[in-house]
């Protein structure tokens, strides 16, 4: 019998390995893919020499990460951050840009400049106790109840603007570039705009700009989790790669295992041996809509109509905040919209590692029904060209996944969702089921850790590290595990 076994090497399994792994465990970590990393991997997908982010290209939740904090990320690996956290361009209009200087942003942003600051500027001053109360279940008492609050009541606010019920004046925005920036980062969750769980989201976003910002690794995601397997390897841990897991005849008797996996693998992995209670829990575990992304590789940067938009590694698309909020509701009610929300990075302005001298990549996405196999690359392209005419004549070659080829890559991301589930404000609660401890599964020494439990999507690894504390303490009497936040 063998320590401890983690079932995929997402962000989350690689923490959860390494986490047991720093304890002294002989860990073993399977994954069905030729390469650890998950939905934090990198390839060269179009062409040779060009790399390009296979899903996560931007990091700030794992610089705000307090795993990753304690492992020693920045440490391990160069995370170039740049000084524009975030751009929004609109038309015939100075782009709206979020810097990883308020006082900038707030100058920059004119009219709504101050609208701007008296919003994110609180949730920076407490960005410590806003980070520790989104960066873990939501059912426990808040460290810092005054961040909680101002986190809070913000939240509210802004969902009520994002349902019209609160004007952009209310939130002291006169024009459209404060209401377009807010958007921008909300439409993250892949979800409609006037949702408390979008609006929340939304928020924690646009305060990452002004603190840890938008990072990206220095020669793609795959150095982040190519760091992890080294460390889990350096430690003693085996890792097993090609190799997919369909139930627990597939590995070593096991003290604990733990499973980097979706709540649907979970419930058929278990079968049986999880109450019928549970099993229905699983079942009403709701996913959200897909995504289809494209990647380019081109031979020059891209040509923003407003040049200050290609200092910034990220930039949303898709116009106005009402635009924008169309789109999105157009896409929770099964349509693919003409002109849609498209979340860019351009990583190659701050990291030229990634392609041959003077050339650079692209990295887009969508937001779709999910389970689409609809090809949005002519739909993204023409929403680049609106903001950066003459783009099109710099693609040297494009590579696209639809939402259905999403998810035949990565059994975790079912109709090409990437969040773990849908982002609401229930399913932050109850991620996959209502429970103070939602890693540790009803069944003795099975743990679910990946981003379908708290405190949801994203790199952070957080969600990994829980599920290794609960079960380092569960069966090793461990009450601090390494790397304790
Ligand atoms: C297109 C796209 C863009 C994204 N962009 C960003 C971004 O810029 N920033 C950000 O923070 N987040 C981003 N995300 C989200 C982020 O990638 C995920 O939240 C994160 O990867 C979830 O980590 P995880 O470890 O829970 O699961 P995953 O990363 O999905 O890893 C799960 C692993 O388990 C393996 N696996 C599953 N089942 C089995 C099995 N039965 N046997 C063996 N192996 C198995 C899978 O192959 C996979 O490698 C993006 C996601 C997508 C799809």
């Amino acid at each position: 019998m063998i320590d401890a076994t983690v079932v995929g090497a997402g962000p989350n399994g690689l923490a959860a390995a390494v986490t047991l792994a720093a304890a002294g465990l002989e860990v073993q970590l399977i994954e069905r893919s030729e390469r650890v990393g998950g939905g934090m991997s990198s390839a060269e997908l179009t062409l040779p020499g060009f790399v390009h982010d296979v899903c996560s290209a931007v990091h700030p939740g794992a610089l705000a990460s307090p795993f990753f904090r304690s492992w020693g990320l920045e440490r391990r690996v160069a995370m170039a951050v740049p000084d524009a956290s975030y751009a929004h361009p609109l038309d015939d209009r100075p782009a709206a840009i979020a810097y990883l200087d308020l006082e900038r942003t707030v100058a920059e942003l004119g009219p709504d400049g101050p609208g701007w600051r008296r919003f994110v500027g609180p949730l920076v001053e407490h960005f410590a106790g806003v980070s520790d109360f989104t960066g873990g279940p939501l059912l426990r008492w808040p460290s810092d109840l005054t961040a909680a609050t101002l986190y809070g009541m913000r939240a509210l606010r802004f969902a009520a603007f994002g349902a019209g019920t609160a004007s952009p004046r209310a939130l002291g925005f006169a024009t459209e570039a404060g209401s377009a920036l807010s958007a921008g980062t909300s439409a993250h969750t892949v979800a409609r705009l006037d949702r408390l769980g979008t609006a929340g989201a939304g928020l924690l976003l646009a305060a990452f700009g002004h603190t840890v910002g938008y990072p990206v690794p220095v020669g793609g995601s795959q150095a982040i989790a190519d760091a992890l397997a080294a460390d889990v390897v350096e430690r003693g841990g085996t890792i097993r790669l090609g190799e997919h897991v369909s139930g627990p005849g597939d590995i070593e008797p096991s003290r604990v295992v733990i499973l980097d996996t979706s709540p649907e693998f979970l419930a058929s992995y278990a079968g049986d041996r999880l109450p019928a209670g549970y099993r229905r829990a699983l079942g009403r575990y709701r996913r959200g809509d897909g995504v289809a992304k494209v990647d380019f590789a081109t031979s020059a940067p891209i040509p923003w109509a407003d040049a200050r938009v290609g200092a910034a590694p990220t930039v949303h698309l898709g116009g106005t905040r009402a635009e924008i909020a169309a789109a999105e509701a157009e896409v929770a009610a099964g349509r693919i919209p003409d002109r849609p929300y498209v979340l860019l990075t351009q990583p190659t302005v701050i990291d030229p590692s990634r392609a041959p001298e003077g050339r650079h990549t692209v990295w887009a996405y969508t937001h779709v029904p999910a389970g689409s196999d609809a090809d949005l690359s002519d739909t993204i392209t023409a929403q680049i060209e609106r903001f950066a005419p003459g783009f099109r004549d710099t693609i040297l070659a494009s590579a696209h996944r639809s939402a259905a080829q999403l998810a035949h890559e990565n059994p975790n991301d079912p109709g090409g969702e990437m969040m773990g589930g849908a982002v609401t404000i229930p399913q932050l609660i109850a991620r996959p089921v209502l429970s103070a401890t939602p890693w540790r599964t009803p069944v003795a020494g099975l743990y679910l850790g990946s981003a379908a439990t708290p405190p949801g999507p994203s790199t952070h690894g957080m969600n990994g590290w829980y599920a290794a504390a609960t079960a380092l303490r569960d069966h090793f009497g461990l009450r601090e595990a390494p790397f304790a936040v």
